[in-house]
């Protein structure tokens, strides 16, 4: 391996990026050190889609049989109409899609997937886990790049991979291209036991309902003990919110002008929490000499594909790759960036037009969605979505 006998690999973050990161390291006998800024490392209690793009980096990363252990698979995506409770149209996810993409299409908690990367870091003599640890920034030289800790403390790798999510500090030295774009969309989430759900809407399905200026969504999770839902609101918000606690009248408040049925989900929601979507603009500066960036922190994303995970663990698949396969780490590094700026970048221009033109549009808009949406099955939706499903992190 061309960088097993260096200095360890630094890590900066312990999200999903980070851990799948960490993991594709060892994978190829790379020492690394991660360091987290929280004093525990884990995710939110929220759901999360993965595409089978997911899945071809589970196994490369080594946790394919953990990561599909915890998975529940849904047999549809459906896309109803928000305003007449019809379905606009839907993406069959069984056999012919399986045998298309040679993997699933899933929902799981995030903490489940979290927990699968975490514990097999945690059995890996390869990875140090250090947590209460912000990296607040870095110096580096000819031979190896030193961390600046928030406590004082100072750490040296060989390499800094910046995984530090959509606020990252890493991102502020590399690039300094100022703070994430606010979108003005302002999304809920809420989960709740699968009986509070409404019996006749507990489908095995990733259920959007596109509404004006507004969506919700909801699939099961965790072996079908809870539903997860999100909902979204276009209100235009101004500034950034993250995970803030409010009242099921606050959510309820953009959606008045949807069918009964839709709002009705709302009403079944429990201790709803409030973040205020940001993304950026894709930017092609991800490395800086031996510091280079990786998931949120390199290409935040609208959620509207489901993919900024999924993306950030072909970043993970990708990179762990080019450091064992090239002896010259910048040759590496950038091989990588060359290899996953153009997609990363149309996945984040497409979330913010599919955010427009599928999830949010009114009147005639919205007509137009819905004929040619609904002209669609689901082999042509496998056409269309072959370039993101089909990804590897090394090529589609
Ligand atoms: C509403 C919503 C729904 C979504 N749904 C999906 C979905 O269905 N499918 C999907 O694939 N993606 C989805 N995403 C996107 C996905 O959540 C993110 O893209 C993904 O979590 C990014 O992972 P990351 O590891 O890059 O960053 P993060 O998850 O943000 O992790 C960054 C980590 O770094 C730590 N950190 C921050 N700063 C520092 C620092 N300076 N030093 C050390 N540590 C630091 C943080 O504490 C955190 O642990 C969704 C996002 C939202 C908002």
């Amino acid at each position: 391996m061309a960088m097993a006998d260096h200095k360890p690999v630094l890590i900066a973050g312990g999200g999903i990026g980070g851990l799948a990161t960490a993991m594709g390291l060892a994978q190829k006998g790379i020492r690394s050190i991660l360091l987290e800024k929280s004093a525990s490392l884990g995710e939110i209690g929220a759901g999360i889609q993965l595409g089978p793009n997911a899945f071809h980096a589970f196994d490369y990363l080594g946790v394919g049989e953990a990561a599909r252990g915890m998975a529940v698979y849904i047999d549809q995506l459906r896309l109803m109409d928000a305003l007449t409770a019809e379905e606009i149209t839907h993406v069959d996810l069984g056999e012919a899609f399986r045998a298309r993409f040679r993997n699933p299409y899933a929902v799981v908690h995030r903490g489940d997937l979290h927990g699968v990367f975490l514990r097999a870091c945690q059995n890996s003599d390869l990875i140090e886990l250090r947590v209460s640890s912000e990296v607040v920034g870095y110096e580096q030289d000819g031979w190896s790049v030193t961390v600046k800790i928030a406590n004082g403390d100072r750490v040296t790798g060989s390499l800094l991979i910046g995984a530090d999510g959509l606020w990252s500090n890493i991102r502020k030295q590399v690039t300094a291209d100022g703070p994430p774009r606010v979108s003005g969309h302002t999304t809920y989430r809420s989960v709740i036991p699968t009986e509070q759900m409404p019996e006749d809407l507990r489908w095995n399905a990733a259920t959007l309902w596109a509404g004006p200026k507004c969506h919700i969504v909801h699939y099961p999770l965790s072996g079908w003990k809870v539903f997860n839902l999100v909902v979204t609101y276009h209100n235009d918000a101004p500034e950034p919110v993250a995970g803030k606690a409010v009242s099921e009248g606050e959510v309820l408040k953009g959606f008045g002008h949807i069918h009964e049925r839709a709002q009705s989900i709302i009403r079944h929601g429990k201790n709803w929490r409030l973040w205020v979507l940001c993304d950026r603009d894709p930017a092609e500066r991800w490395i800086d000499g031996r510091v280079v960036l990786l998931g949120d922190a390199a290409h935040p994303m609208l959620q509207y594909f489901a993919q900024g995970a999924c993306q950030a663990m072909e970043d993970a698949v990708c990179l762990s790759h080019m450091l064992a396969n090239h002896d010259d780490h910048a040759k590496a590094l950038e091989t990588y960036r060359a290899q996953r700026f153009p997609r990363t970048a149309r996945v984040q221009l497409m979330s913010r037009a599919i955010g427009e033109h599928i999830y949010h549009p009114s009147g005639e808009h919205a007509r137009l969605r819905n004929a040619i949406m609904g002209a669609k099955s689901s082999e042509d939706w496998y056409g269309d979505l072959a370039w993101l499903y089909g990804g590897t992190g090394l090529g589609t």
